[in-house]
This record gives C-alpha cells, structure tokens and sequence, in this order.
C-alpha cells in the first residue's frame, strides 16, 4: 500500500528517539512559470536570489511585527519540541517547532542581528545558501501551519507565522508550490480551487435537488446566481462533489429551506477556502477575499455565511473585514460573516429545527476539532463557542457520542496532517505519519468505545482522513460531515 513504513498504533502516545534527516527526501512539486507569474512572483529561481531572500525576510519582518517578536523571543526551553504531530509521526528534529522556526531563525541572525554578522559560529547563524534554501522548501511544507505549538509555547510562539513567511520568501525568489500555487490560479480566475465551471456546478445542484426530493419527498432548491436572495452561501468547492463534503452541503440546504431563508451561490465565489493564507500571501488572500464581496454586491444579498471549511472560517472570521470591507451593505442585525453552524445552532435553540435523533443510531460518534477553527477563530457569542456549537449540534442530532482523549481535543487538537496546503498525494508519507497522533486517539475511542464514525466541519481534514483511514486499517467511510448528522435527522415540514 506505501513505500514507506507505516507507524504502528498502540493507542498510546510515545514521544520519538530522533532520527536526523529522517525527512530530508520530502519535498512537494514545485510550481512551473505559469503557476507562479499569475500570482505575481518570479517564473523560475531568480539570479540574486540570495540577497532577494535575504531582503524579503527583512520585507516581511518589518510588515509583521508579531514575525519579528517571535524570531527574537524563544528562549529554547523545549517545550514544543513534542507537541508537533510531524515530530511525533516522523521524529525528525527539523519537524519540533522550535527546529522548523530555527531554519528561519539561523539566517536571521546571520543577518539582521550583531553577534550573527560578527561571530556567526558561535550563536548558530547561517548563511542563505542552495541548502538551506532546500531545507526550507522541505520543511515549511511539513508544518500545516496549525499553531498547536503555538498552544503550549510559554511566549505564544506561534510556528505557522515561520512557515507562511519561508513559504512567502520561497515565491519571491520563484521556488513555489504546485499544488497551493495551481489551487489559488484557478479560485482567482474561475473562482473556485477545483476549476469547476459555473454549469458544472449548476448542474451539480439540479440533480442534488432531485436526490434530495427523492429521499425525503420536500423539494429543497439549492439556488446558483439567484439576485436578490437574503443569503449568499460561501462553502468549499469540494462540498458540490467530494464524499463526505456533500452530504453536509445537503444538509445546509435542508437547514435553510426549513428556516424559510433565501439562499444563493455564486458561481463568481463559488470557494470558501482562502489557500493565500497558506503561503502567506497578503495580496492573493485579499484578492479572494475581494471576490466574496464582489459577489454578495452583485447579488443583492443581506448576509454571507460560510460552510464547513476550517481554513476558510479563519481567513473570514478573523480577516475578511480589513481584507475586503466594508460591508456595510448587508443587514446589520448580523455578523459579518456568519457561519453555518452558528445558524444551525441557533435555531434548533429556538426550536425552529426539530430532529429525529434515531436516524443516526446506527453510528457511535466521536468530533475532531479542526485547527483553524479550534485555535484561530470563534463560533457564536460566547467564549470557545467553536467548542461547544459543533458538539451541541452532534448530540441534538446522534444518541450515541463519545470524545476523545482530553489532550487531543479543543485548542490541544491534533491536525488532521494535510492542512495548510498538504493536501497533495506526492507528500503522502508527511501526510500519512503527520495524522499518527490523531489516528491513536481515533483507536483508543474505537477499541475502548466501539466508536464507528468520525464527525469533522472541514473539507481538507474530511479529505485527508477519507485517505487516511485506511493506511490505520479504518474505513475511508468513518469520517462525516457534522451537517452530514443534521441532514439525516431533520425532520423537514412536508409542505415546504
Ligand atoms: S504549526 Fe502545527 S505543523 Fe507547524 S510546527 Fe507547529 S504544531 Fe507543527
Ligand atoms: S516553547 Fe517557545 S520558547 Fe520554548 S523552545 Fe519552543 S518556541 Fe522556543
């Protein structure tokens, strides 16, 4: 099944031995001249491209201030150097957060600070050389950019902050990645990751709505480019196809038409995910997000609310105001943006949506905590309300739900092993030994529990544990859409 060795779960978490350059021989494909000119950086590996390095990370030092505090900051305590989930899978020290921010770090020294321009031996100052730059494209491509270290860091050292700015400086001297690279090209010129047409999409929601009208006999619309709606949905583009992403856009749909709300995508933004943010891309992060509000203008809408998309929520929770405000424009009684969750949440409070529980009685189910929603961004109005929305909807809507271990849940969650851009097969030895931990605690539920699914709110770890599962020897079918959980149990008005 791979050609490599597959970690053994015991249901116990064992801190590795260290293996130096154990992962030296990862690296993603890098992305051609047409990939990367689009985006506004260099075709190929420029001439200077020592000294363009070099000037980016004074660039991007001076612009990010929280990038400058953190590189003079750790006092090399070692605290995070277990808290990775690809240390812990891979045991490689480059892989403990403090080892992937001292790639970085190392050159700093060397040439922003007196001792690394004087005596750069004596405190470990690099120079920026073809290794080191090869080291950076290997292992600011094993860090999913999680911020679990972050967590645990004394100084809130936060890793993915080393991560975006290598990935940034590795575009400015024309070594990008494919994979996140193509993903951006294709959401800013057809506005979605995966390159779906606009009729593809359309005709996608035609037949979902006959399927739906099929197995529950109520005819829910699920409307593309409708003016005037009150509603634009913003939802990964792997709900209008991939398992289990779209059986928790059934269940968006089911939860709007029950609550009498207009609703619409557009096919201009027909993406939530935001992958400038991976490669830590100020202006291709705000050129997506622009399109968001582009659209919900040309629609006439009054709200926009986002799907299940881990990366996609923090990207608009946390930036979609300053990136593309303001938006004024929409009803003011709502945040901007809302999610579907907090939708969901409120009005099975209000007791607009009633569900038949028993639907899923034929599943024990356990909830990942998706990083980017766990530990960069908030749901509803109370504190760790993107805590406590998804498992409140679970057990409205499942009899049977059980939670992992405590060290692996809530801010502590362990990522699935493929965000931040990971999600690509020819890394699927990071990916694989990257989801180690998260895999343990999926055992130890399933053994001691009898645990049968998984429920997640983000369209990469649903697509990396669907590959994923069966490297562990569970099926690809265990993990589930929470809306997933809320389509089945809904009971819809039949006159609606
Ligand atoms: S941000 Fe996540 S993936 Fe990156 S070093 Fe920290 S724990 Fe590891
Ligand atoms: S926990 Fe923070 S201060 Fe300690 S080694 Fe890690 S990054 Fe440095």
């Amino acid at each position: 099944m791979a050609d490599f060795e597959i970690p053994e779960l015991t249901g116990k978490r064992v801190v590795p031995k260290l293996v130096t350059d154990a992962m030296s021989h990862s690296a993603p494909h890098v992305a051609d001249p047409e990939l990367q000119e689009p985006l506004g950086y260099p075709g190929e590996l420029v001439d200077n491209w020592e000294q363009v390095a070099i000037d980016k990370l004074g660039e991007l030092k001076g612009k990010y201030r929280g990038l400058q505090v953190f590189l003079d900051a750790c006092v090399r305590c070692g605290v995070c150097t277990d808290k990775c989930h690809f240390y812990l899978g891979t045991a490689d020290p480059k892989n403990m957060p403090v080892g992937r921010q001292e790639l970085l770090r190392s050159v700093y020294r060397r040439y922003y600070t007196r001792a690394g321009k004087w005596f750069p031996k004596l405190v470990g100052a690099r120079d920026m050389t073809q290794e080191v730059l090869d080291e950076w494209y290997n292992y600011f491509h094993q860090c999913t950019e999680c911020r679990r270290c972050s967590v645990f860091c004394p100084f809130g050292i936060d890793t993915a902050e080393f991560a975006m700015a290598g990935r940034e400086i590795l575009n400015s001297v024309g070594k990008g990645q494919k994979y996140a690279n193509e993903v951006i090209g294709k959401a800013l010129t057809i506005g979605n990751n995966l390159g779906l047409s606009g009729r593809a999409i359309a005709d996608t929601l035609e037949s979902l709505e006959e399927d739906v009208e099929e197995e529950s006999g109520v005819k829910v619309r699920f409307p593309i480019d409708e003016k005037g709606a009150e509603v634009l949905l913003v939802v990964p583009s792997a709900d209008f196809f991939a398992e289990p992403h779209v059986d928790g856009l059934i269940g968006y749909g089911k939860v709007l038409h029950q609550a009498g709300i207009s609703w619409t995508f557009s096919s201009y933004a027909a993406e939530g995910g935001n992958f400038g943010l991976f490669i830590g891309s100020y202006n291709n992060t705000r050129e997506l997000s622009r399109r968001v509000r582009k659209a919900a203008l040309d629609l006439g809408v009054k709200r926009i609310v986002f799907g299940e998309c881990g990366h996609a929520w923090r990207v608009a929770y946390s930036s979609l105001n300053t990136l593309a405000g303001p938006f004024d424009f929409l009803d003011p009684r709502y945040p901007v943006p809302q999610h579907i969750c907090e939708i969901t949440y409120d009005l099975m409070k209000r007791g607009v949506l009633k569900f038949d529980k028993s639907q899923n009685d034929h599943m024990v189910l356990t909830f990942h905590d998706s990083c980017n929603v766990a530990r960069a961004s908030r749901l509803g109005d109370m504190p760790g309300g993107q805590f406590t929305i998804p498992r409140e909807i679970i057990k409205a809507t499942c009899n049977h739900f059980v939670e992992m271990s405590p060290d692996t849940l809530y801010d502590a969650t362990f990522c699935c092993g493929a965000g931040g851009g990971l999600l690509t097969d020819e890394i699927m030895e990071v990916r694989v030994k990257g989801a180690m931990p998260r895999m343990q605690a999926v055992k130890q539920v399933a053994d001691n529990h009898g645990v049968t699914h998984m429920a997640n709110m983000c369209a990469i770890c649903k697509s990396q544990f669907t590959k994923i599962f069966p490297y562990y020897g569970f099926g690809k079918d265990m993990i589930v859409s929470v809306h997933q959980l809320v389509s089945s149990a809904i009971i819809l008005d039949k006159q609606g």
